[in-house]
């Protein structure tokens, strides 16, 4: 009987074995296959800003009219802004996942929302977008880095207002209970179909592509704000419905490593 189990015991350490050998080749396959898709998407982001950059080129060489120059001009500093925005995304994609959560201070996120509401202000209005802050308190503070806060705040209050309709208006409402603080922007704008809701964090992900190019969208935005906001051990909430509007919230506990 002894023989019995100890022959079992041994099988089963070798079908165990077996097992995590194919388990961590399916991991790299999968790892492998994500990196492969991750560059052929970036190269071709990236490679048709700079097909219109040449030809725009090629065009203001051989252009005598001033006006039509100044525009082709106009086109070519958009595009390079465009290749500019990509790398910066990236950029911030690729620290907020290798660093997580770097330098924490003791962040004011009224003070924060203010501050990315008066950089976005501008470009709102001129798409008649009205943004209104709404605090349940001045004193809502979260141990966080400030940089990755900032950039999450800036991309859904940039989403809110790109995918809203004229003279409508974004609301941000920062609201805080013993051990949480919430952010929620809410917008009156596309909304989102239900099916694309769970793909929306994933890089490059676009509902509309030509909507989002056109409003200067790199397809980054929500996967670093979903980066930003779990170095926090933070959760985003989506709700939203076609036609009538979304409404973004996260949740962040106030002490970092406390989870909810
Ligand atoms: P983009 O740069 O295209 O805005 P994001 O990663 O920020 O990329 O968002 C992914 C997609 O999710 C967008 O292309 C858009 O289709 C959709 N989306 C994000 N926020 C909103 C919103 N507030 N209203 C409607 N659609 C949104």
């Amino acid at each position: 009987r002894d023989f019995i189990i100890r022959t079992t015991s041994v099988g089963e350490r070798l079908a165990l074995g077996v097992i995590t050998i194919v388990d961590d080749l399916t991991v790299r396959n999968q790892l492998d296959t994500i990196r492969r898709d991750f560059v052929a998407n970036v190269s071709h982001e990236l490679r048709t800003p700079i097909g219109a950059l040449g030809l725009l080129a090629e065009t203001l060489a051989f252009e005598d009219e001033p006006s039509v120059r100044q525009r082709l001009a106009n086109r070519i500093q958009n595009e390079a802004f465009r290749v500019a925005k990509i790398i910066d995304d990236l950029l911030d994609l690729s620290r907020f996942e290798s660093e997580g959560a770097a330098s924490i201070s003791r962040v004011s996120m009224p003070e924060l929302a203010m501050e990315v509401i008066d950089q976005i202000s501008p470009a709102a209005e001129l798409q008649r977008v009205t943004i209104d802050l709404r605090l349940n308190s001045e004193d809502t503070y979260v141990l966080g880095d400030r940089g990755q806060l900032r950039s999450a705040l800036t991309n859904l209050i940039d989403n809110s207002v790109k995918y809203s309709e004229p003279n409508s208006s974004v609301l941000v409402e920062i609201s805080q209970n013993n051990s949480t603080v919430t952010v929620a922007v809410v917008d009156h704008g596309i909304g989102i179909p239900q099916k694309d809701i769970e793909r929306i964090f994933e890089r490059f992900y676009r509902v509309d592509q030509a909507r989002s190019r056109q409003t200067g969208g790199t397809g980054l935005g929500l996967s670093i704000v979903r980066h930003a906001i779990s170095n926090h051990n933070g959760t985003i909430e989506v709700d939203s419905r076609e036609g009538a509007g979304s409404t973004f919230k996260i949740h962040l506990p106030i002490e970092p490593g406390a989870n909810q």
